[in-house]
């Protein structure tokens, strides 16, 4: 029989202490960052095939050091309160990682949304948004959910209608939500933004010679093997984009269902249409289907993308993992546990906080963007770019008074004064965003010695920065 493991909540405060354990931070402080502040738990019914069926829904807040809080809710059946706080206490550290200024907060409802029809699925979500907003637990000023596993633009678009009913004269009520269609105030980019994060950050990782070499890895993405975990909306983005633009070779693709395997390489596409259509792996043609999805997991490649959902690397597999490096595009796939035996076998491991942050960064620009109440995009008159100075000036405003710099970094505004297409400008944000919080993270973990891996680097660096910002406002 194997020793109970600690659930997704203790696993994240095991990785917390240990950077805080690194950290010289005023007493107390540790605590007041580390908890949860607040979970409010929902039941409601909805007359749904003739009898009334009851549903539980969580919103957890676990930091309002900025605000609005933010973050995804999910649509599964394994929701339960552990989980919404663990992810939620994953979001404010992100944010914090990236600079985008919010708080952290998970959603979440339990529920199987396949055995649901579309129409139903609408009943239930405008029925668990109405208790939420009548909550100001979805408000664009307190706290702004986005879609996560689960959950898209669909889901998104009920819910700022939903807000957009109840607040008919609330001028930012798109801001309620992020990640809703582009017809409703959505913007560019944001649908593949967590994939196209994965990939900015893995360019960023082999750009730096050393820090591939402490993986036994050496040149760029070219050629590398990779296994993806989940071919959901991230898993799907991460790998169609680090084969299709970096010529990496996906070698294995794990569904709930199985798990495909293939030395010469996998059309992501192909894989993907067919699982679209028919539900799951099994069948697909091209490939060996394997029965076994947990031996692909343990296949030998350069990169595994563990996609899907918390915990499936544990301590009862870590042991078998064959990949050099792990990149966590889900939240807290690696728990605690296997942390530790990936860290003592050299198996480097990028971590969620940064790898997964390329969502809730997009989400930032179609923030500003419903608050700004201008397009993004091609700014032809003179006009046009007098009153986008004006914005911009008022971002700045914004960033000073909340002690983040995101409008503030130049090149961003340039590209924003210059009339950048919305795509592009959101892609090279990521980038920028990327880029910069690999560099705050690498510094720790290549400049101190007692700092031996980038999971440490990303919490002491997201940490340091809660903290400052509780010591300039306050408790
Ligand atoms: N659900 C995504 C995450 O886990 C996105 C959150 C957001 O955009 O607010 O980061």
């Amino acid at each position: 029989m194997t020793a109970p493991q600690p659930t997704f909540r203790d696993s994240v405060d095991l990785m917390y202490n240990r950077a805080v354990a690194l950290m010289d931070l005023e007493p107390g402080l540790e605590e007041k960052i580390r908890v949860c502040n607040a979970t409010y738990t929902v039941r409601f019914g909805v007359r749904l095939r003739g009898r009334i069926m009851t549903f539980t829904g969580y919103r957890s807040v676990h930091s309002e050091h900025l605000e609005p809080v933010k973050g995804g809710v999910r649509f599964a059946s394994t929701v339960d309160q552990d989980e919404v706080e663990a992810l939620a206490a994953l979001m404010t550290y992100k944010c914090a990682l990236v600079e985008v200024p919010f708080g952290g907060s998970k959603g979440g409802l339990c529920i199987d949304p396949r055995q649901y029809d579309e129409h139903e699925l609408e009943q239930i979500t405008r029925r668990f948004a109405y208790e939420l907003i009548r909550r100001d637990l979805i408000s664009p000023a307190l706290n702004v959910p986005a879609p996560d596993m689960g959950t898209s633009e669909r889901e998104m678009a009920w819910i700022a209608d939903q807000y957009a009913r109840m607040h008919p004269t609330d001028i930012n009520a798109r801001a309620c939500v992020t990640g809703k269609p582009q017809t409703f105030g959505g913007i560019q980019g944001r649908v593949e933004a967590t994939g196209r994060g994965v990939q900015y950050a893995l360019r960023e990782f082999f750009r730096h010679a050393e820090d591939a070499q402490r993986a036994g890895l050496s040149g760029d993405l070219e050629g590398k093997t990779v296994v993806v975990q989940g071919l959901g909306n991230v898993g799907y983005h991460a790998a169609k984009f680090l084969s299709q633009e970096d010529g990496a070779r996906i070698i294995g693709i794990v569904e709930h269902d199985g798990a495909l395997f293939d030395p010469e390489g996998l059309n992501v596409e192909a894989v993907h249409d067919w699982l679209t259509k028919h539900g799951g792996v099994t069948g697909y043609h091209e490939a060996n289907t394997v029965a076994e999805g947990a031996k692909v997991l343990e296949e030998a490649c350069d990169i595994l993308i563990p996609a899907a959902t918390e915990g499936v690397i544990t301590v009862d597999n870590a042991e078998r993992i064959n990949a050099r490096l792990i990149i966590e595009a889900a939240n807290g796939p690696v728990t605690a546990g296997a942390d530790d035996i990936l860290r003592r076998r050299g198996v480097l491991v990028i971590p969620d906080l940064f790898a997964n942050a390329g969502g809730v960064s997009v989400s930032y620009f179609e923030w500003v963007k419903n608050l700004s109440h201008i397009r993004f995009g091609r700014m032809e008159r003179r006009q046009e770019e007098a009153r986008h100075r004006l914005v911009v000036k008022e971002l700045e405003r914004l960033d000073r008074a909340m002690g983040a710099a995101w409008s503030l970094q130049p090149d961003f505004r340039d590209r924003y004064l210059r009339g950048a297409d919305e795509l592009e400008l959101v892609r090279s944000g990521l980038d920028d965003t990327m880029r910069a919080a690999y560099q705050t993270m690498r510094e720790l973990w290549q400049g101190r010695e007692e700092v031996t891996d980038l999971r440490t680097a990303a919490y002491m660096v997201a940490i340091a920065r809660i903290a400052r910002t509780y010591t300039a406002k306050g408790i």
